[in-house]
C-alpha cells in the first residue's frame, strides 16, 4: 500500500523501544475523514494540526495554533505523514528521542472538503500536493471554513510554509488566541503540566488514556 511507504518517515525518526507513540499500519478505513489538533510541548511550544487524507494524518505544526478570525494567518510549517493511531497519542515522549515532550489531545473531529473552493474534479489530497485546500472542520472546538494554503515551496532544500486561515463564515468570530498552556485535553481534560505530572509521579514514559500506573509500568515493562 502507498501509504506504508508514506510512514516511512515517520518511523525512521523514532525508536519504537524507547516512545510509546504507536508505529501505525493497523488502523482500519473510516468512513468519515478525521482530524486531530495536539498541542506538543516539544524544544518550542506549539499545535499539531492532522487531518486524514488518504489512510494517513497529513500533519503541520502551527507555531501559535489555529484562530477563529479570517484575518489571522497562522504559520503552518509541514511535518511528516503520522499514522492514524496517533490521533489518540497523548502522553510524554521522553528525553532524548525525537519529539521530546509533552503532548495532548486538544481538539479532534471530522471533516468534510469544501470542493467548491479546492477546484472542481481534483481530489482532496490533488488539492493539498497542489497547495491549497478548504474544508469544514466539526470539531468539540475548531468549527466551520478553514483554508491550507501553501506561499512557499520546498525546492533548493528549503522547507515548504503554508498558512492556516479561518474562513469567513458563520463559525469565524470570537477568541482568537489560544493559551497553549492552560489549554485542557478534549479527551481527558488535562493541561500538558497535568499530563507531565501524572507520567513523572508513575514513572511510566507515556500513556494516551490516562490508565493506572500499574497499568503503565506493566505496559512500559
Ligand atoms: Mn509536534
Amino acid at each position: 500500500m502507498a501509504n506504508r511507504k508514506g510512514l516511512d518517515t515517520y518511523r525512521g525518526k523514532r525508536n519504537f523501544d524507547r516512545t510509546r507513540e504507536p508505529e501505525g499500519g493497523q488502523a482500519s478505513p473510516r468512513d468519515v475523514p478525521c482530524f486531530v489538533v495536539q498541542i506538543h510541548d516539544a524544544g518550542t511550544l506549539h499545535f499539531d494540526f492532522r487531518l486524514e487524507v488518504d489512510g494517513v494524518l497529513k500533519s503541520w505544526a502551527v507555531p501559535k495554533g489555529p484562530s477563529t478570525d479570517p484575518q489571522d494567518k497562522r504559520l503552518a510549517m509541514p511535518t511528516e505523514d503520522h499514522p492514524m493511531e496517533y490521533r489518540d497519542f497523548e502522553g510524554v515522549i521522553a528525553e532524548g528521542e525525537y519529539g521530546a515532550g509533552t503532548v495532548i489531545v486538544w481538539d479532534e473531529g471530522s471533516y468534510r472538503p469544501l470542493p467548491g473552493k479546492t477546484g472542481r474534479g481534483s481530489t482532496f489530497s490533488e488539492a493539498l500536493e497542489k497547495g491549497h485546500a478548504s474544508f469544514w472542520l466539526d470539531g468539540n472546538k475548531m468549527h466551520g471554513g478553514y483554508a491550507l494554503t501553501r506561499f512557499r515551496g520546498g525546492g533548493f532544500g528549503g522547507r515548504e510554509a503554508w498558512l492556516l486561515v479561518k474562513e469567513s463564515d458563520e463559525r469565524a468570530g470570537g477568541r482568537s488566541t489560544l493559551d497553549a498552556r492552560r489549554a485542557r485535553s478534549v479527551r481527558t481534560g488535562r493541561t500538558l503540566k497535568r499530563v507531565a505530572d501524572e507520567e513523572a509521579e508513575s514513572g511510566g514514559s507515556g500513556d494516551e488514556r490516562g490508565g493506572s500506573a500499574r497499568d503503565r509500568a506493566g505496559a512500559v515493562g
